[in-house]
């Protein structure tokens, strides 16, 4: 769907809105599994009396309209693009909306405060139009900037993924989808004979070196052996597996590889925090606990993998 985000200046009515549009979606959308799918998205139907009539001539079974994602935006303050409130994090979520929905105040209220002092909906929607001008501009110094590293490095012969960039620039250049840019891992294809020690075979060897040049991952599987063991049942493949010397297929691992080749990290929600491999040693969370293992971390905490975590709001 195409997504629309609410912003405004603090005190303007956007939290409001947002919530009489999500709720007042769903009682009109009552047959459809509309839904608030985060705190602040909502995605609501297009009313169109059309799609009830022909939905009801074709006895459809199911209808499906047309649909509109909400984000509430909060944080738009003066000097947002200098990083003041959410600053730069939250101008890079207006990035990613396809249209802009501005709540300006018109509504006179003293109880209300007003972050300018008083109300003046036409300086409001200027001093927004000024951050998201000032953001723009970084965005196209850090784009400028990004691009002359990438080219030098082109040029060079080397993938622009070898290119030291900062945040800002990495994101100012997202959107080209360079294909240097993109992590690579090598699969080592091997003879069957091959797959318990692969580290023997020269050519295995002569492609570890050069992956880790490059920064790249490498696995080694055998293209073979996974295909043959599609063939097996399943209590043959284990037995399969070990008269080769190994103990689980590759294709686990070139699982893991690429999911971990994103900087992506496993957590499992379950009960409090712990890390697996104590978690399992402990054996039940109480143990775990008896023998200190549980840990509070706050909001900044990085996740490692294999994490078991229960979160906590409002402590
Ligand atoms: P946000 O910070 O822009 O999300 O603003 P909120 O939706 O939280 O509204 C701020 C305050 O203004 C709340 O106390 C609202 O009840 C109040 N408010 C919102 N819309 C109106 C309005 O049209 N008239 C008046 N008098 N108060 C409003």
């Amino acid at each position: 769907s195409v997504r629309a985000g609410i912003v405004g200046l603090p005190n303007v009515g956007k939290s409001t809105l947002f919530n009489a549009v999500v709720e007042n979606g769903k009682a009109q959308a009552a047959n459809f599994p509309f839904c608030t799918i985060e705190p602040n998205v909502g995605i609501v139907a297009v009313p169109d009396k059309r799609l009830n009539v022909l939905s009801e001539l074709s006895k459809s079974q199911r209808t499906v309209p047309a649909s509109i994602e909400f984000v509430d935006i909060a944080g738009l303050v003066k000097g947002a693009s200098q990083g003041e409130g959410l600053g730069n994090k939250f101008l890079s979520h207006i990035r990613e909306v396809d249209s802009i929905i501005q709540v300006v105040r018109c509504f006179e209220d003293n109880d209300i405060v007003h972050v300018s002092g008083k109300v003046d909906p036409n300086s409001d929607i200027d001093v927004i139009n000024l951050e998201l001008v000032f953001s723009d501009l970084d965005q196209e110094e850090a784009e400028k900037s990004a691009l002359e590293k990438i080219q030098q490095a082109l040029m060079d012969g080397k993938p622009a993924r070898s290119v030291s960039l900062t945040d800002l620039q990495k994101d100012a250049v997202k959107h080209l989808c360079l294909l240097t840019m993109k992590p690579v891992i090598y699969v080592a294809n091997v003879a069957e004979s091959d797959l318990a020690e692969p580290g023997i075979n020269h050519h295995v060897k002569d492609v570890m070196t050069l992956a880790s040049e490059l920064q790249s991952g490498l696995i080694t599987i055998s293209a073979q052996v996974e295909a043959e063991l599609t063939e097996l049942p399943p209590e043959e493949r284990i037995e399969y597996l070990k008269s080769l010397g190994v103990d689980e297929s590759g294709l686990g691992n070139l699982i893991r590889a690429t999911y971990s080749l994103l900087g992506l990290r496993t957590y499992f929600t379950s009960g409090e925090k712990v890390a697996y491999d104590d978690f399992v040693t402990a054996g039940s969370l109480a143990a775990a606990r008896e023998k200190g293992l549980l840990r509070s971390e706050g909001k900044d905490y990085v996740v490692q993998e294999g994490d078991v975590m229960l979160f906590r709001f409002n402590v």
